[in-house]
């Protein structure tokens, strides 16, 4: 049985008064409670996107497992390690439901590709952009269409960036609630969480790599070098990130994640 959302008014004030709410009361809860509340609290569909990583497996846990109706998305990029691909059958298999996977736009793809070359992403930061453009963010615009929130997998400790991250805010871009419930965990603490429920992980975590995106943009990383470090690798004085999570001109509600990684709470 799926529960069912509540009847909330979803335009501007609507969306900013919910993640008010979100924002206050978040920190004493538990993984599955967040993700809960977030669907009681939201009228609408609400997007989960997954890449397969730690984070992503604990919260599809926590929607699989509350049998919530959250719609979990992944975009297949088609440079995605076949560890990744492996994992995403095992997962589908573990808990009875379907991923719903987002496939670049192929003339696009087709035209990238034929201008830039299969690994034309390495001879620039901007032809890097143009492919995460074109195979990541095009697709996230679809998987989000219609949607009122969105919920991600995203920690304040992934980087320097992400510490500034909001748990909820209004996404300007897409026009919906961003919500990231595992803001203020840390790794060990989501390490623990799937360990603890037994989840099943991308192998690769094992092998010392603590992002996973494209398998030709990410390595592994040595013991001390930040989590994000293996992304993109070649590039210099860049920022980790592919596009999907600019949250700079969003509007932020509640307390930061910088406030919140001081004071982690029980998972
Ligand atoms: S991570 Fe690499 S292969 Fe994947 S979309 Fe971005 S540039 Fe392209």
């Amino acid at each position: 049985m799926q529960s069912q959302p509540a009847s909330v008014s979803l335009d501007t004030r609507g969306l900013d008064d919910i993640a008010a709410r979100l924002s206050a009361g978040f920190a004493a809860l538990d993984l599955f409670d967040r993700i809960a509340e977030i669907r009681t609290r939201t009228a609408g569909p609400v997007v989960f996107t997954t890449s397969f990583g730690l984070e992503d497996q604990a919260v599809t846990h926590a929607i699989f497992n509350g049998q919530l109706a959250i719609d979990v998305v992944t975009l297949d990029t088609g440079r995605l390690f076949p560890e990744t691909y492996q994992l995403w059958a095992e997962t589908e298999q573990r808990y009875s439901r379907r991923i719903r996977a987002l496939s670049p736009e192929r003339r696009s793809i087709e035209a990238w590709v034929a201008q830039h070359g299969i690994d034309g992403f390495r001879s620039s930061v901007e032809a890097r952009r143009g492919c995460c453009s074109v195979r990541k963010i095009e697709p996230l615009r679809r998987a989000l269409a219609g949607a009122s929130a969105w919920i991600t997998g995203l920690r304040a400790e992934q980087s320097a960036d992400r510490a500034a991250t909001p748990y909820a805010s209004i996404d300007p871009m897409h026009q919906l609630l961003k919500l990231n419930p595992l803001l203020d965990w840390t790794r060990e603490r989501v390490l623990g969480f799937v360990r603890q429920h037994g989840i099943p992980y991308n192998r690769l975590h094992d092998r010392g790599f603590l992002s996973i995106g494209c398998a030709p943009c990410t390595r592994a990383v040595a013991p001390g070098e930040p989590e994000r470090a293996g992304r993109w690798w070649w590039e210099q004085n860049e920022e980790k990130e592919c596009g999907l999570h600019s949250h700079s001109a969003g509007h932020a509600r509640g307390s930061s994640a910088l406030s919140l990684v001081a004071a982690r709470n029980e998972g």
